[in-house]
């Protein structure tokens, strides 16, 4: 194996994390460390959701590289106050941060914050990947904000990971037709998918509030439906508070299944009609295009658990996945992926090796985000976009794959990239 990177597939983890925050209601990420560390960011969520994102950052230079940045961190968090008046405002620590050791809990622990809540997120960058940020993140605003209360909420607390607005909206929606109660955390819904409505307010409406993730506690149960990202603050919530817990990734008939009955299981609701016309409607697409589908050699590259359901959906199209890839190294991944695909597995690997394994396996059809876009043209594959971050086309962060209306999404998408490419000759 070898141990350079030659075409970076992984993103930092500051990003998952501020991709975390922008789904909390008046939040504020604040980023511990160099301009750099939160301008590459925000420059990436700009243009993958067409949405403006507001990221504070502490500007650590060369003096506080040496002698430490708690000055500059308590100066940033008091401006961030005084201008914005957030009621969340979560401290993303970086690289530098990290390694120069800043005790950013002791640091935020002496501080005085009026109404606003200062929550601590450790995200070195140099291990794990964004998917980590998002887990780290997710982890720290349920570890510092969920509190126990009487009476319980009967809520469900919904935990949808690094997904678009469209899929955390395919997921409400299911659940309002069940009429279930429940907490998306975070939901980015609407705060990266706004409404122009005049006038502005000062923060994008939507998002989940404070005060629901410290509602989150008295939950009937939680389910996470990337395990690598929100798997850690749903094991949380279930050690903490008891509370029944799953990780089920709904793309595709079988998944979305799989979590229609966790839900069941966990709340007493029952599948309404509609929910069984959506899913009558994805089988009905499915079956319209298997002719198209059925036999293609299938590359799949995303974020783990995204991975893993995208080939169990390709395979109950017919198609084949000969390669399972991810950036974010882990060995629940690796697991899991071998009881998906009998392919090549790329796990933690760059894109330099994605290239060659899509050479050597005769690939039909990449799905991946924009950084694949060279590899389907050089490989002569059909081409999915997938993921984080779509930029070389616009609206994808608009519709969803979860759900089964997710799921007709992207059966259109991926047989009209192969029709598309079966032209090209
Ligand atoms: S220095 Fe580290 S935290 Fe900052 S942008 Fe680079 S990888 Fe991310």
């Amino acid at each position: 194996m070898r141990s350079v990177t030659i075409n970076p597939a992984k993103i930092c983890q500051p990003i998952g994390a501020m991709y975390a925050l922008f789904g909390v209601h008046a939040a504020v990420p604040l980023v511990h460390g160099s301009q750099g560390c939160s301008a590459y960011p925000m420059r990436m969520f700009n243009r993958h959701f067409g949405e403006p994102v507001q990221v504070a950052v502490s500007s650590l230079g060369e003096d506080a590289s040496v002698f430490g940045g708690k000055k500059n961190l308590v100066e940033s968090i008091k401006n961030v106050i005084a201008r914005r008046h957030p009621e969340l405002i979560g401290v993303i620590t970086t690289c530098l941060s990290e390694t120069i050791g800043d005790d950013i809990d002791g640091i935020i622990s002496e501080g005085n914050y009026e109404d606003s809540k200062v929550v601590p997120i450790h995200t070195p960058s140099y291990v794990g990947s964004h998917v980590t940020g998002y887990d780290n993140a997710l982890k720290a605003l349920v570890t510092n904000l969920s509190e126990e209360s009487e009476p319980a909420n009967a809520k469900l607390n919904i935990l949808p990971g690094m997904v678009n607005p469209g899929d955390v909206m395919e997921i409400k929606q299911m659940l309002d037709s069940m009429n279930i109660s429940y907490t998306i955390l975070s939901d980015i819904s609407e705060t990266l998918n706004a409404p122009i409505i005049l006038p502005k307010p000062p923060f994008p409406r939507g998002g989940s509030s404070v005060a629901e993730i410290e509602d989150c506690a008295n939950a009937r149960g939680v389910i996470a439906l990337c395990e690598h990202a929100g798997g850690s603050a749903a094991v949380y919530l279930k050690g903490k508070y008891g509370m029944a817990a799953d990780t089920i990734c709904p793309i595709g008939v079988a998944n979305t299944d799989r979590f229609l009955d966790a839900v069941c299981d966990m709340t007493g609701a029952e599948i309404p009609y509609s929910l069984e016309q959506g899913r009558g409607r994805l089988i009905d697409a499915m079956v319209d295009v298997h002719m198209k589908t059925c036999g293609k050699r299938a590359a799949i590259f995303a974020d783990p658990d995204i991975a893993l359901a995208l080939a169990e959906f390709v395979t109950e199209l017919g198609m084949e996945p000969v390669i399972v890839s991810s950036s974010t190294a882990s060995r629940k991944f690796l697991q899991k992926a071998k009881s998906v695909t009998d392919g090549e597995i790329l796990n933690g690997r760059d894109l330099y090796e994605l290239q060659r394994a899509v050479k050597d396996n005769e690939v039909d059809i990449l799905f991946g985000n924009t950084k694949c876009t060279p590899i389907a043209k050089d490989e002569d594959a059909a081409f999915v976009r997938c993921g984080f971050p779509v930029f070389d086309r616009v609206g994808y962060h608009r519709y969803g794959f979860m759900g089964y209306h997710g799921g007709v999404y992207l059966t259109d998408l991926i047989t009209n990239a192969i029709l598309e490419w079966g032209e090209r000759g």
